[in-house]
């Protein structure tokens, strides 16, 4: 999906670490709609101190950074529940392969060709059909691609940085995990 971005400050928004720990209840983040505003106006804000990070993982990334990534992903899966936010069902265009629109359809109880005509425009599904409000009505029987979302435990991280970016404004796992990294890694912003 495609936003358009402005620069806006730390100082209107807040420190990184409230936004990180807002809502925080008993260890878990709540997630509402000011808390995806807020990640989505901090992202757009901080382009450039990202796009510098990106930079300098290219480039100086350790090792074992999937290994980091992966923890700092099952970090924030563990504290965010999925089925209260829903986020990235509502926003993203989604293409799913053959066996993803299968896999929709029939856990909705719906023929693959009347799925494709009423849900499907161009390859696109958006918003998915299968979310209820927050939740996920198909939830145990999601597409593997939804299982994987924001992908931040597949291997190659540095190689994905992009969709990563594209990610961050819109999953607060993705959002969380990324500024996390910044400080696990010792970045020290240049702009
Ligand atoms: S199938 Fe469920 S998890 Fe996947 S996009 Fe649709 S609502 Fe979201
Ligand atoms: S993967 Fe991210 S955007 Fe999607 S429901 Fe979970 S927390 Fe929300």
């Amino acid at each position: 999906m495609k936003t358009r971005r402005t620069k806006t400050s730390w100082k209107e928004v807040g420190p990184k670490a409230v936004v990180q720990n807002a809502g925080q209840q008993g260890g878990q983040i709540t997630v509402n709609a000011e808390y995806l505003q807020r990640i989505k106006v901090l992202s757009e804000g901080n382009e450039i101190e990202n796009c510098d990070f990106r930079a300098w993982l290219k480039n100086y990334a350790p090792d074992d950074i999937d290994h980091v990534v992966k923890a700092l992903s099952q970090k924030y899966f563990a504290l965010i529940d999925c089925k209260e936010c829903g986020n990235c069902c509502r926003v993203l265009e989604l293409e799913f392969t053959e066996l993803g629109l299968h896999t929709i359809a029939k856990s909705m109880e719906q023929s693959i060709d009347e799925f494709k005509k009423r849900f499907v425009v161009e390859g696109i599904v958006k918003p998915c059909p299968a979310l209820k409000g927050n939740l996920c009505s198909i939830y145990e029987g999601r597409p593997d691609v939804c299982r994987s979302y924001p992908h931040l435990e597949k291997p190659d991280f540095i190689f994905r940085l992009y969709g990563v970016l594209d990610n961050i404004g819109i999953c607060p796992i993705a959002f969380n995990a990324f500024e996390e990294l910044k400080a696990k890694v010792k970045w020290r912003s240049t702009v």
